[in-house]
């Protein structure tokens, strides 16, 4: 008997025994990976097959339930959260096919990306750019067109050549740029709205080793010499020490020399870049005139100096995001990425109080033609901001996040799907030149609405008593710190 539920069929008890990962006499406490949001989903569902999806579609409909697929739940806002049945797709990871005179693969959609790059691996194969961690599910990285860097390289929902996708009436439709162009253009960067993906082709290519350098270098240098930067690197970013003029060039190029790891230090990398640093900011909380000091000190004694290292290529585009924390990413026209740049300086002149962690992370992303890419077509700059959570205690940031949105929003600026921001359905329509056409599409796939949860209500759908919860009154997830920070 489950909590909740009466009158159940043979057919469904057969399939909430085969899907229930939770215990049946209390509900299942999801938590996105930096803790920052919470919620208590009906039912916790891991579905092992297509059908089973397709079954579970149709009992949420019959029953009046929410959907809501979930991978990893590393997004940093109430985006996977749900009260209704959330689905783990964690045990939809098998792999289909194996392309190898085009480099594609075909898989299931919950697979995570550290899964996905052992079995490239075996076939000699790699994505081309990927972002700072792997373990994320590919659906998950694709619905929210999640990035790395490389100007010419573009987000995780332009490498998609065809998927599958089990819609809000339980019907099944494969799309590819050749069948049904237009729900592909949607369903590559779909947030979940417009039905489960349960499986796609993405385009790789031939297995590659990465050689990175990385360099101190100033901030003026890098926006003086971004053309030539850009022009000579395959991948680059970098990470602005705020509060100072210091940064990290990082520059990554496919190469045929020899393997030669980084070496992490277990002192200066663990124990103080780690450890230690986690304890000076939970200090900073009480002293916020202290962070300058605490960045300029790691940057003196981590960051000064040149650095290079040639790896397998996840390797290398990989790195430790160390602790729990607020972030925030915007995506601007790649023209405007200096302005941006020089009004977040400037504000922090102008706002002597404000004390902000580093880094500020700015990498570069090519335009796609994904209806709800921040990239649809455009070439652009995502510039990153974050406070940490130290020992997962909150720290202020609202008034960080208002002055950045505000600079991010007067450069045309688009934020992020996974991050939280203040972007709602107007701001959208203005910022997407398809989103009318996505929600039409929403609209025939999901024509009972059983794929919104509060995010989606609050950001994408026209504003409605019934769409208008902010995050902390939500109701399928709980923004899990104090409103005054
Ligand atoms: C430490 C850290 C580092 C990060 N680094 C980067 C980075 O370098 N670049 C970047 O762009 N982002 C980055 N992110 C953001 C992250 O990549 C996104 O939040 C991503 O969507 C998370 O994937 P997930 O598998 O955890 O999905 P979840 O957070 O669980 O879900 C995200 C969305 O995917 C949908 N979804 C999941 N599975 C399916 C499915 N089968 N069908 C349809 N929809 C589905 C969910 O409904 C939800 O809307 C980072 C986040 C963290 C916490």
């Amino acid at each position: 008997m489950i909590r909740g539920l009466k009158n159940l069929t043979k057919e469904e008890k057969t399939l909430l025994n085969s899907t229930l990962c939770h215990d049946p006499k209390s509900k299942h406490k999801f938590t996105n990976w930096s803790r920052t949001f919470d919620c208590e989903p009906f039912l916790y569902l891991a579905p092992t097959t297509e059908n089973e999806v397709i079954e579970i579609i149709n009992f949420a409909r019959k029953r009046g339930l929410s959907v809501k697929p979930i991978g990893s739940g590393h997004s940093p806002s109430d985006l996977a959260c749900t009260d209704g049945i959330m689905l783990n797709m964690d045990k939809m990871n098998r792999v289909m096919e194996v392309d190898l005179e085009n480099h594609r693969v075909t898989v299931e959609a919950g697979i995570r990306l550290k899964e996905l790059h052992l079995v490239l691996k075996k076939w000699n194969l790699a994505l081309s750019s990927i972002g700072s961690i792997s373990d994320q599910s590919l659906a998950g990285v694709i619905a929210t067109a999640t990035h790395g860097t490389g100007i010419e390289y573009g987000c995780f929902s332009s490498i998609v050549v065809d998927l599958v996708l089990v819609d809000g009436l339980g019907r099944r439709h494969y799309c590819s740029s050749d069948v049904n162009e237009p729900l592909f253009n949607a369903a590559r960067c779909s947030l979940g709205a417009l039905g489960i993906i349960t499986q796609l082709t993405i385009q790789c290519e031939p297995a590659f080793l990465l050689k990175a350098v990385q360099v101190p270098e100033k901030l003026d240098y890098i926006l003086d010499n971004l053309i030539d930067l850009l022009d000579e690197s395959e991948h680059m970013r970098f990470w602005w020490f705020p509060h100072t003029d210091d940064t990290v060039l990082w520059k990554a190029n496919r190469t045929k020399e020899p393997v030669k790891p980084l070496k992490e230090g277990f002192v200066m990398d663990k124990l103080f870049g780690f450890h230690f640093y986690q304890f000076q900011l939970m200090l900073a909380r009480y002293m916020p005139s202290v962070i300058p000091s605490i960045t300029k000190s790691h940057y003196q004694l981590r960051f000064n100096k040149k650095v290079e290292w040639v790896d397998e290529s996840y390797k290398v585009f990989n790195f430790d995001c160390l602790f729990p924390q607020y972030v925030n990413e915007w995506a601007v026209p790649v023209e405007n990425t200096r302005t941006a740049l020089n009004m977040l300086r400037a504000l922090f002149t102008a706002e002597p109080d404000l004390k902000v962690h580093f880094p500020v992370e700015v990498r570069f992303v090519k335009k796609d033609n994904v209806m709800l890419s921040p990239c649809y077509n455009q070439y652009v700059c995502y510039i990153g901001v974050i406070m940490y959570r130290p020992y997962y205690l909150p720290v202020p940031y609202k008034k960080y996040w208002k002055a950045y949105e505000d600079i991010m929003r007067s450069l045309r600026g688009r934020p992020h799907w996974a991050k939280a921001h203040k972007f709602y359905y107007f701001d959208f329509l203005k910022a997407y030149p398809e989103f009318p056409r996505f929600l039409e599409i929403r609209q025939a796939v999901d024509p009972e609405g059983i794929f919104l949860n509060d995010y989606l209500k609050r950001h994408i759908m026209p504003p409605s008593a019934e769409n208008c919860t902010g995050p902390l009154s939500s109701k399928s997830g709980t923004e899990k710190q104090n409103s005054k920070l």
